[in-house]
């Protein structure tokens, strides 16, 4: 699947009122004076699959349950479509969860933990029984759990469990479907073909979509964008290929994508550490620090400038070879033998002033 640009799909699997965007304007949440979020804003998109991406305790659950209409936020606002739903009830956002854990109902058939939500339904809303019965064999055949409507959770594997966990949020066609780390208990081979999964039936039912997770490669190979928290605000919202490739803050460039730290100083719009210049015209002078990925080093051509390492280990498993070094101060370099001294030359990187 392709980062970025997704063609808007047909959504056979019906979402009834098309998809909605959603607008959070300055939200702030405190816990006992902590706060976990702290000026959030961010818009997303009609029909989009949006990453909240962050290190643990960064506030991306509290988010998503301030979208969900778990929590409250003590000042800013929350907007579906053009509904300020701020302080409006879970039930009344029309919002579908997935979580980490399997919360399914155990002494339940797979069948009637999907078709729950429509179950309980007051009578003059609720489908018939023909309508629900209808429904729940096309949710199995979207998440390819066809024929298995008759077990019972035990009888699943965790995989299987999620895909009912995810059946059962869409059978009420949720105008917002959000899932917090909803593969982080699973092996990461389920967890990659899931992420398939999920992206595939997103296509399918073109439902506006929030998911949490911490996982970078998670966030970079699902989403359409991706949006860095960190200490309670964004950092960055972009496609993957933009936070990866061109990081807002030193944050993001340290967090998302694999990069060495170099420290060192501006002057006159260039950045110099001992073997590196990199051009750095945007950054005031003074200290700074500059995230170069392994990609943007080679080895160096004799009378370059370039870092000294010692090297530490190939690693030739796949089409692209990789040698890792460590640096004089220790400071370890994804770029001979091991034990051999190797030069490098650092060709690009991203500078920041270091705060
Ligand atoms: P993780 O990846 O570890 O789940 P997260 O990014 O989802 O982390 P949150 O769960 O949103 O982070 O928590 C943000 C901060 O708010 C954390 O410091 C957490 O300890 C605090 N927090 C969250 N919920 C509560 C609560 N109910 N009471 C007190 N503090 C809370």
């Amino acid at each position: 699947m392709g980062q970025g640009d997704h063609n808007p799909p047909p959504h056979p699997a019906g979402q009834a009122d098309g998809a909605m965007g959603i607008h959070i304007r300055g939200i702030r949440k405190r816990f006992h004076r902590f706060p976990a979020l702290n000026g959030v804003g961010l818009d997303i998109r009609p029909g989009e699959l949006l990453a909240l991406l962050g290190p643990s305790g960064s506030g991306k659950t509290t988010l998503l349950r301030v979208i969900a209409g778990l929590e409250f936020p003590e000042e800013g606002q929350v907007v579906f479509g053009d509904q300020d739903v701020t302080y409006a009830s879970a039930a009344a956002r029309g919002v579908g969860f997935v979580f980490q854990q399997y919360a399914l109902f155990k002494h339940m058939t797979v069948a009637r933990n999907i078709t729950f939500g429509l179950d309980v339904k007051k009578r003059k809303h609720r489908p018939s029984k023909e309508a629900r019965e209808a429904r729940v064999e096309e949710l199995l055949k979207l998440v390819e759990l066809e024929g298995l409507g008759k077990r019972f959770p035990t009888q699943l594997s965790g995989g299987q469990r999620q895909r009912v966990a995810l059946a059962r949020a869409l059978a009420v066609s949720p105008k917002v479907l959000l899932l917090d780390e909803p593969f982080g208990a699973l092996d990461a081979t389920v967890r990659k073909s899931l992420r398939r999964e999920l992206r595939r039936i997103h296509d399918a039912t073109g439902v506006t979509t929030i998911f949490v997770t911490h996982d970078q490669e998670e966030a970079l190979e699902l989403a359409d964008r991706v949006a860095v928290l960190n200490k309670g605000q964004i950092e960055q919202i972009g496609a993957p290929h933009e936070i990866h490739d061109q990081p807002a803050s030193a944050f993001v460039a340290g967090f998302v994508g694999e990069a060495n730290r170099l420290e060192g100083e501006v002057k006159a719009g260039v950045f110099h550490a001992a073997g590196v210049a990199l051009p750095a015209k945007d950054v005031a002078a003074g200290p700074a620090v500059a995230f170069v990925r392994p990609h943007q080093m080679v080895l160096a051509a004799k009378g370059q400038v370039a870092i000294e390492a010692k090297l530490e280990r190939k690693v030739l498993n796949g089409p692209v070879g990789r040698l890792e070094a460590l640096l004089a101060r220790d400071q370890v370099l994804a770029a001979g033998e091991p034990g051999a001294t190797v030069h490098l030359a650092v060709q690009d990187g991203y500078v920041f002033a270091k705060d």
